[in-house]
């Protein structure tokens, strides 16, 4: 039987970073995956999204705003077929990338499903049927999450759809209705409407994207208005029937019932961590109520020697979180100096049209949690670079605490917005005032110019305003 001092069950943004970091910490460390190197984030979620966002942004000049930047087409063609493919070969050229960090720090990897089998051993069972079982004086789990669906509605992979399916199929549908407005939801949204495809997005709650500050969601309405995306907020799906040519969508609000009919139907509605199959049970690794991996600040779980990491712990179901954790949970194994994680100021990224970016409280969190508040805005209408990119919808918004003026949060949407994120949580992290951030130079023009903006504007200085 192998011996390592780690073995991570899965290879995905949290698994194979705490790996390297396990491994440049001098233990011996190796990696189990059932599917592919990278995991969700570079197969199948982040990255090729981003390429296929990429591809909308520039469909959506081309097709809405052509004539406004000058250009004229006789005969304007757009193959979404060409803009997956691209999006595989992005997500390709990374995966690899992951397979050669894993050589370039000796971490063996094993192509198989892993299932603990004692609480220092990992069985894996490969496709090709060979078990192996290694034995580590630490395990690290980071199985990642898996799409639900609605109670009653069969996701067929045809019809109706996971993020899986949409992100790979090479067919535009004609028309589609997306259950939830969260991120993918969004993105989706975003993507398919640049290609001229009929967008119904449906939301339980009042607003879009419903975890975000109230503004930022009625900005992104008025933005989805103006693109013609379809946005049924307060819509309960009650059901999908599928039909020869596509789905019926049932759905319920105050005012009655409606049938929304559509080619495809998306499923974005969240995600259960894969808890399941993993002889947790076995061991006695305490799962909470989601079925969620139950974690210290140290990413240990309650049984010695066992640790957990990212979507399986459900704390923020984000690729950043999970390599965050990842690293610190190495580095807490190795007994070296290491940090925690505030996860209410972790930064979250929403690559819609126009982008969304946030941490921390929003305005009214704020308010509920008794801070007296100061909030500076400032729209991305009075920001040269944004007017040079013909991209000036949207606002910055920073939230502190009027007494020491502590930053509570940030919520921004607008051009690029979640580019803009690490200054502000660097600066929350080192417990900067917006003052300190407005004294901070920044190069004319960029778009971060809005963040010394909406700085000064929280003491009612802004300059071009
Ligand atoms: C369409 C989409 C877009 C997204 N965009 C973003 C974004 O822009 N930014 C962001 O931060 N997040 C984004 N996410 C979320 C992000 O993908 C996840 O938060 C991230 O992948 C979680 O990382 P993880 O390592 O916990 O799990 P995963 O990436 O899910 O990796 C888990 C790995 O474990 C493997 N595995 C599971 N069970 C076993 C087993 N028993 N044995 C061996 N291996 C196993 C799986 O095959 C998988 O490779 C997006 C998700 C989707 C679906």
């Amino acid at each position: 039987m192998k011996n390592y001092d780690v073995v991570v069950v899965g290879g995905g943004p949290g698994g194979y970073v705490a790996a390297i970091r396990a491994a440049q910490l001098g233990l011996k460390t190796a990696l189990v995956e059932k599917e592919w190197l990278g995991g969700v984030c570079l197969n199948v979620g982040c990255i090729p999204s981003k390429a296929l966002l990429k591809n909308a942004e520039v469909a959506h000049l081309l097709r809405k705003r052509g004539r406004e930047f000058g250009f004229s087409f006789e005969n304007l063609e757009l193959d979404f077929g060409s803009a997956v493919k691209r999006s595989r070969q992005v997500s390709s050229r990374l995966t690899k990338g992951v397979g050669f960090l894993m050589k370039k720090n000796n971490i063996e990897v094993y192509m198989g499903t892993g299932r603990l089998t004692g609480q220092n051993l990992v069985e894996v069972n490969a496709a090709d049927g060979g078990v192996e079982s290694l034995q580590a004086a630490n395990i690290i789990l980071a199985t990642g999450a898996t799409p639900i669906s609605i109670p009653g509605i069969q996701v067929d992979g045809e019809k109706v759809l996971t993020y899986r399916e949409a992100i790979l199929q090479e067919k535009l549908p004609q028309s589609v209705v997306i259950v939830g407005s969260g991120a993918i939801g969004v993105e989706f949204a975003t993507i398919w409407s640049a290609y001229g495809v009929e967008v119904t997005i449906v939301e339980m709650l009042p607003r879009l994207v419903p975890l975000e500050d109230e503004d930022v969601s009625e900005e992104l309405a008025k933005a989805f208005k103006k693109s013609k995306i379809n946005a049924l907020t307060g819509h309960r799906v009650m059901g999908i029937e599928t039909r020869e040519t596509g789905v019926a969508v049932t759905v319920s609000s105050e005012n009655g019932e409606q049938v929304l009919e559509a080619e495809q139907a998306l499923m974005a509605i969240g995600f259960r961590p894969n808890s399941q199959g993993l002889g947790l049970e076995g061991v006695g690794v305490k799962l909470d109520k989601r079925g969620a991996v139950e974690i210290d600040t140290r990413m240990a779980t309650n049984i010695p020697g066992i640790w957990a990491i990212g979507d399986l712990t459900a704390k923020l179901m984000l690729a950043h979180v999970g390599s965050a954790q990842g690293i610190i949970c190495s580095e807490n194994i190795a007994g070296v100096e290491t940090s925690t994680l505030d996860y209410e100021m972790m930064p979250r990224a929403t690559y819609c049209q126009p982008q969304i970016a946030s941490f921390g409280l929003t305005e009214s969190q704020a308010r509920e949690r008794g801070f007296d508040l100061k909030v500076g805005r400032f729209p991305f209408q009075a920001n040269g670079k944004a007017l040079g990119l013909g991209e000036s919808g949207g606002w910055v918004k920073i939230v502190t605490d009027a007494k020491y003026g502590e930053i509570l949060g940030a919520h921004m949407i607008g051009p690029e917005v979640t580019e803009l994120l690490p200054e502000l949580t660097l600066a929350q992290m080192m417990e900067l005032t917006a003052a300190e951030i407005a004294r901070n130079v920044h190069a004319h023009p960029t778009l971060s110019e809005i963040l010394m903006e909406a700085a000064h504007a929280v003491d009612g200085h802004a300059i071009h305003m």
